[in-house]
């Protein structure tokens, strides 16, 4: 039996030449997308203004399917943290993060990651499997339905004027509970390119949900020639995991640096700012105790990255079992980014959110992956840092 068409995953051009296949003209597909993305319908018998046939034609061929969930927490401070079953065994997560100005959505892109950096509990649990475009587009299709049944901390959706200045491209009521997407869940968005792009590509469609480029953020470990393709393809805001500022230490922590070294990276961001939405590029750092958080460290890196317009976002290390590392104390951090701020650069700490459910990136996806003991064999390969060179 031919398998069914996830509609779900489908770009704006490649469901016009899906529905052209079957005879329909192109306005038929822009109308399946606003029933499916815009009003969250599932069910093809309840698009009412589509033609008989057409839904039964679609009935037979095509689905919106999202992944199952296996668990779903609120936490105290409206954090909401979703477990996805994607199958053989794998979860994934997508969370979503409540402000007063904006709702965004964190999601995943694979299950597991392969670059296998040493602060991520994700690259710990090593590669399962790429992600579809329609399991990556689920997520956002899952949480709007959520949110919209469940509100927000009691308020459905965003008024009017929570709204930052961004917000001048007005959105329509129901994309505004989530007003930003950030590809920084499990996995290397830039190592499933295919899907990654025809989700960006459905996520940005007036058609489908309307979101701002400049508010879809995707995150990245530096895979430098996929940077250069998703500027051509498709330019969204772009933040680069740095975590180091010298080749040495990136190569312990960022493994793929050992490919891609740091100033290659600079130069591809460079490039990309050229056509990004953004005029800079936000550089994470998660900051760890000991290994790159000293004031020489700080120095260092205003130093490499001095020709590229940038922001500093300072990311509390989240410490997970096995991982042999620390989290630099707050005091240090604060210091870190005041020699950062002083060094006239834009810096941000991020906040913790969701503590108390295990919002931390792949935290309760190994947490169900261990109970198969892959965690542990995995933990047996990685390599102390001292030894990592
Ligand atoms: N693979 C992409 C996107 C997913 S990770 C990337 O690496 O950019 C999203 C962010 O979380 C990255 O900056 C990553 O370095 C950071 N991160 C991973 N594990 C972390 C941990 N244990 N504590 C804090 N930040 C972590
Ligand atoms: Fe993969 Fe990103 Fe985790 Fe590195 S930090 S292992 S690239 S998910």
């Amino acid at each position: 039996m031919q398998s069914r068409v996830e509609v779900l995953g489908l770009s704006p051009d490649a469901l016009t030449a899906v529905c052209g296949q079957w005879g329909q003209k192109p306005f038929r597909a822009k109308q399946l997308l606003r029933w499916v993305h815009q009003r969250g319908q599932s069910d093809f018998s309840q698009m009412t203004d589509l033609a008989r046939d057409f839904r039964e034609l679609l009935s037979e061929r095509a689905q919106v399917l999202t992944p199952p969930v296996l668990r779903d927490h609120v936490s105290a401070d409206g954090t909401r943290k979703w477990l996805l079953d994607v199958g053989g065994g794998n979860a994934i997560e997508t969370v979503f993060i409540p402000e007063t100005s904006r709702g965004t959505l964190c999601v995943s892109t694979q299950a597991g990651c392969a670059v296998h950096c040493r602060f991520c509990s994700t690259g710990h649990q090593g590669f399962s499997r790429n992600l579809s475009s329609h399991e990556i587009v689920g997520q956002l299709w899952l949480a709007l339905r959520a949110l919209e049944r469940d509100g927000v901390r009691g308020r459905v959706p965003f008024a009017s004027d929570d709204l930052d200045d961004d917000d001048a491209d007005a959105v329509e009521p129901r994309s505004r509970l989530i007003s930003n997407v950030v590809f920084m869940g499990m996995g290397e968005p830039l190592q499933n390119y295919e899907a990654t792009l025809a989700a960006l590509r459905i996520m940005l469609d007036d058609h489908a949900y309307g979101l701002s480029r400049r508010r879809v953020t995707v995150s990245t470990s530096g895979v430098v020639p996929m940077i250069d393709r998703l500027r051509l393809d498709c330019p969204v805001a772009l933040a680069v995991s740095l975590h180091a500022p010298n080749d040495s230490l990136r190569d312990q922590l960022v493994p793929i640096n050992r490919k891609y070294p740091i100033d290659e990276l600079l130069d591809s961001c460079l490039r990309y700012l050229d056509r990004a939405p953004r005029d800079f590029i936000t550089f994470e750092y998660v900051m760890l105790d000991g290994v790159n958080d000293s004031d020489e460290h700080a120095e260092q890196l205003l130093e490499r990255v001095r020709r590229v317009p940038c922001k500093f976002n300072l990311i509390p290390f989240n410490p997970f079992t096995g991982s042999g590392l620390r989290k630099s104390p707050a005091e240090r951090v604060r210091r870190f980014a005041q020699r950062l701020s002083d060094g006239g650069r834009v810096t941000t700490i991020r906040r913790t959110r969701g503590d108390d459910i295990d919002a931390a990136c792949g935290q309760l996806a190994g947490e169900v992956r261990d109970r198969t003991g892959v965690n542990e064999r995995i933990r047996r390969r990685v390599i102390p840092l001292t030894e990592a060179q």
